[in-house]
């Protein structure tokens, strides 16, 4: 089977990634450095599963914090990169053409007992609810996608993140990198075990064409966002779909419609 893929990788998902205990995210440090080796390596096996099964062309998109993590020389060297910020937008480039998206290193939602969960940013938000209910950065992603009329071919990530994989997208190809004990601790699978699992998981999905039905969310979208402090909540500054700030029913919650999850993403990241 031909055909484009779009492999979206954050970091904190990735096996025997757990950040550092005592600091809220990945930071930049040794722990994010394992972190962006490790993606690296699952990315890469996902990406070399795909081109095996006949793809003609992989986007690796750096999408974690700045965009800047991934260690680029250990890709399957077919792969092409997308990195950095400034850009507009999520998935530049993706097309209705694309045969899949998959997501490699994901993290479960804010408010939930997955490693290093969060939506965003662990600083701004506690709890992230489009169309009513609460949503990480799978279902966003995976609506960013469908919208473009892709469907998400496979997810990676810890336990807590599959089911909500599992909820979201069905019986999606997903790979359990590892079970969440906390926020910072988990019983991990070995590196190359997981990586290993990757490839003969995509390599399936990818061969049989498996196709999970597309994610969409609801258009105009309804958004609630519950912030950390007061601060985060008054410095929202995405307009709702009529050009006018978001709502405040409270300090800390911001209540808005917006024509579709991409206007969430209409500004330049960072
Ligand atoms: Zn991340």
């Amino acid at each position: 089977m031909g055909g484009k893929y779009y492999i979206s990788v954050d970091c904190e998902g990735a096996a025997c990634v757990v950040g550092t205990p005592g600091e809220t995210g990945l930071g930049r440090g040794d722990a994010w450095r394992y972190a962006c080796r490790q993606a690296s390596l699952e990315a890469s096996a996902a990406a070399k599963a795909l081109f095996d099964a006949g793809a003609e062309r992989v986007i690796v998109w750096d999408s974690h914090g700045a965009g800047v993590n991934l260690e680029y020389d250990l890709m399957d060297p077919r792969c092409e990169i997308l990195l950095g910020a400034g850009h507009r937008g999520r998935f530049v480039g993706l097309e209705p053409d694309f045969a899949g998206v998959l997501l490699i290193g994901y993290h479960a939602m804010a408010g939930s007992e997955g490693v290093l969960s969060h939506t965003y940013s662990s600083k701004a938000f506690r709890r992230y609810k489009l169309d009513g209910r609460p949503m990480g950065e799978l279902a966003v992603d995976a609506a960013v996608a469908g919208e473009a009329g892709v469907p998400v071919l496979f997810c990676s990530g810890d336990d807590v993140l599959l089911r909500e994989a599992r909820e979201l997208l069905g019986d999606v190809a997903a790979v359990e990198t590892k079970k969440a004990l906390s926020r910072t601790s988990a019983l991990s699978r070995h590196p190359a075990a997981v990586c290993q699992e990757i490839y003969d998981t995509v390599l399936a999905a990818a061969r049989e064409g498996a196709r999970v039905p597309i994610f969409t969310l609801p258009k105009p979208l309804e958004v609630e966002l519950i912030f950390q402090n007061a601060l985060e909540a008054a410095m929202w500054s995405v307009p709702d779909r009529r050009g006018r700030p978001f709502e405040s029913p409270d300090e800390l919650t911001r209540r808005g419609e917006v024509e579709s999850v991409r206007s969430l993403f209409n500004t330049a990241l960072l």
